[in-house]
């Protein structure tokens, strides 16, 4: 067991001992002026080759019982709603909003009809490049080769090209793989890649033909559009802190582009990809203000305070 699953089991005890104790309910009371927005990324009951490994998975099971625990306990909202009362710091009690992330097929198939049963309003953010030109992220493609070939020769590969360009003497687990995105600009990471991709194609050339692992333009037209809000997850989900101002503007610029011209607007609201924060905020504000983006969204587990900056909010 590494550090972070052993921190993720601590977490999983202290909830587990807050539930059971009923101490929880202080805790929503004593933070009720507080504007909660939650994030959730794939709800399905069969593991995806594509997602499997990430840790952003949830049962249906389990998603339905949080659900009733949020409509027992507080009062779900639409992001604008929420957004709306930050901006005008205009405080309600346990206000929250649901969002999910990177646009996956399962929100269609099983979210959704769970979040009906509710009533519940809710936002996806789109990575515009998943929806629109129907590629892969990198991060899919590498657990989908991990998950349904061989982890091992997929770890091998990319060690081969890591060593070719002399960036890095190995890496040993697909997560260690994942974690390149932190060291490496977008360059490396698309030709690592391209990289995999060509060493896997006759296997894989299918797979990434289909349209099963994101929503498609024609799915998210078919939502109702009072529950179902779009937000931008940039053009193609690549680390802020990696790219430099001039590929931070083009994330930002084309999926804008995009997405206005699939849905004939562009989305008021941009959620960082990988929720992560980054030094250069500023720049990147700048850039999405002169796009005409709204509010930006980290995703650091954080609640909000009522009148806080719109461009830093958290989830
Ligand atoms: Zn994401």
């Amino acid at each position: 067991m590494n550090i972070k699953e052993f921190l993720r089991c601590i977490i999983y005890l202290f909830g587990f001992l807050l539930y059971y104790s009923g101490l929880f309910y202080f805790i929503i009371e004593l933070r009720r002026r507080r504007a909660k927005i939650i994030t959730y990324h794939d709800i399905t009951d069969k593991d995806n080759p594509f997602i499997k490994g990430m840790n952003i998975s949830l049962s249906t099971q389990t998603f339905r019982k949080q659900l009733s625990f949020i409509y027992k306990y507080y009062n779900v909202v639409s992001l604008h709603k929420v957004v709306s009362d930050i901006k005008h710091n205009s405080p309600k009690k346990k206000q929250i909003s649901i969002t999910f992330d990177d646009g996956y097929k399962s929100f269609k198939k099983n979210a959704f009809p769970i979040l009906i049963e509710f009533s519940f309003p809710s936002t996806i953010f789109l990575v515009s490049k998943c929806l629109i030109d129907k590629k892969f992220m990198w991060k899919n493609i590498l657990r989908f080769l991990c998950n349904k070939y061989s982890e091992e020769e997929t770890i091998s590969i990319v060690n081969k090209i890591l060593n070719k360009r002399g960036l890095l003497n190995s890496v040993s687990t697909v997560k260690k793989i994942e974690d390149l995105q932190t060291y490496y600009s977008k360059d490396t990471l698309e030709l690592i890649c391209d990289e995999l991709i060509k060493n896997f194609y006759d296997q894989i050339k299918e797979e990434l033909n289909n349209d099963n692992l994101y929503l498609t333009i024609e799915d998210c037209k078919k939502f109702p559009i009072g529950l179902v809000k779009i937000g931008n997850h940039s053009y193609f989900h690549y680390l802020f802190s990696k790219l430099t101002e001039k590929e931070i503007d083009k994330e930002i610029v084309q999926s804008c582009k995009l997405l206005k011209n699939a849905f004939g607007f562009s989305p008021n609201f941009f959620a960082y990809p990988q929720g992560i924060k980054v030094v250069n905020a500023n720049i990147v504000e700048e850039i999405a203000k002169a796009n005409s983006i709204g509010s930006m969204f980290y995703a650091s587990g954080c609640d909000n305070k009522y009148g806080s900056d719109l461009y830093k909010l958290d989830r």
